[in-house]
């Protein structure tokens, strides 16, 4: 089987590499933006060096065991170790309990793997406990890293690491990896992959789900009225919001970073730039407001929106940091 990833050619190349010389290092940082398949590349790597039956080197088979517990994530000598639930950040005491774990020598496989997704997310305590498993790794220990970007991490831990950058597909291959292994019709995929920027496993995540995909368009749909709404209209809204909704953080950051998609388009045909618009789907009311609204007030939405985004990652109050959007927002009464 072939790694049938879509894209990463040069990451995917120089894995295989590895594997096929018996070349592989201790540790691993795959980069990337979030859904853009950094977890399917660690794991096909995984699957490469534990296939039980691989058809050539540097391949896997997917069928059997050792590929099918990996996929499952339950092979025996993989290791997952993720933020806690309810935690927002990888704690310490994760990372000592998991070295204590890599120590021990394999169950059954040339390597004990760890996957740690995110790794932005470490606290400092946990990044400088990671870095003793950098400086000296254990021999049969085989650490993958995954992160937003190489500089969210210290340095000390990324220049340890073979760093693999991934970057989106474009549109138009998203589009038609879609369609011909997906089986979407053209319209969806056209739509889901100018909604994912690109990036695949986004990509699946709204069409796997139509709840996501539906209240991606209401808050969109939201936002249109609002623009045409007065003040007292506006609180009104939040005031609905208020009651719709149990976790207002989790909501106030889907609903400021769905807009904040819609002013970068705005933005985008205003300046007739040649990138392509993240929601396709709603292009007319994109290109209305870039003709009603001067760049200058568009790139002011912009930092307000991420502004925003910053304020609830610091534990200001939703309902604030929402109301004081809405009484930016320009009033455009579109007919
Ligand atoms: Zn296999």
């Amino acid at each position: 089987m072939q790694w049938n990833i879509l894209g990463h050619e040069t990451a995917i190349k120089f894995l295989k590499n590895h594997v096929q010389f018996g070349n592989t290092r201790h540790a691993y940082l795959i980069t990337g933006p979030e859904g853009i398949g950094r977890e399917t590349l660690a794991l096909a790597f995984a699957k490469t060096l534990n296939c039980q039956n691989p058809p050539a080197p540097g391949e896997f088979c997917g069928i059997c065991l050792a590929c099918r517990q990996i996929d499952e994530l339950r092979y025996p000598d993989l290791m997952v170790l993720r933020v806690g639930e309810g935690s927002k950040d990888l704690k310490i005491d994760q990372i000592r309990e998991m070295q204590q774990t890599l120590a021990l020598a394999p169950y059954q496989s040339p390597y004990r793997i760890v996957l740690v997704p995110d790794f932005q997310h470490a606290t400092i305590g946990a990044s400088n406990a990671l870095l003793k498993s950098l400086e000296e790794p254990p021999s049969k220990a085989l650490l993958i890293l995954t992160a937003d970007a190489k500089e969210s991490l210290l340095e000390t831990i990324s220049s340890r690491c073979e760093v693999l950058r991934l970057r989106p597909s474009s549109i138009e291959t998203l589009e038609q990896y879609l369609v011909d292994e997906k089986g979407l019709n053209s319209a969806r995929a056209k739509r889901l992959a100018h909604l994912a920027g690109g990036r695949v496993g986004t990509a699946l995540t709204f069409d796997q789900s139509q709840d996501l995909l539906d209240a991606y368009d209401e808050v969109l749909n939201d936002l249109g009225d609002l623009l045409n709404s007065r003040l007292r209209e506006r609180l009104q809204y939040v005031e609905r919001l208020q009651k719709a909704k149990s976790s207002p953080r989790e909501q106030a950051v889907f609903l400021i970073s769905t807009w904040l998609t819609f002013w970068r388009d705005v933005m985008i045909r205003h300046e007739n730039a040649e990138i392509p618009l993240v929601n396709i789907e709603h292009e007319i009311h994109i290109s209305e407001t870039a003709h009603l609204i001067p760049s200058r007030q568009i790139e002011q939405l912009l930092k307000d929106h991420e502004k925003a985004l910053v304020d609830l990652d610091a534990n200001l109050n939703p309902r604030l940091v929402i109301e004081n959007l809405l009484l930016r927002l320009p009033l455009l009464m579109v007919a």
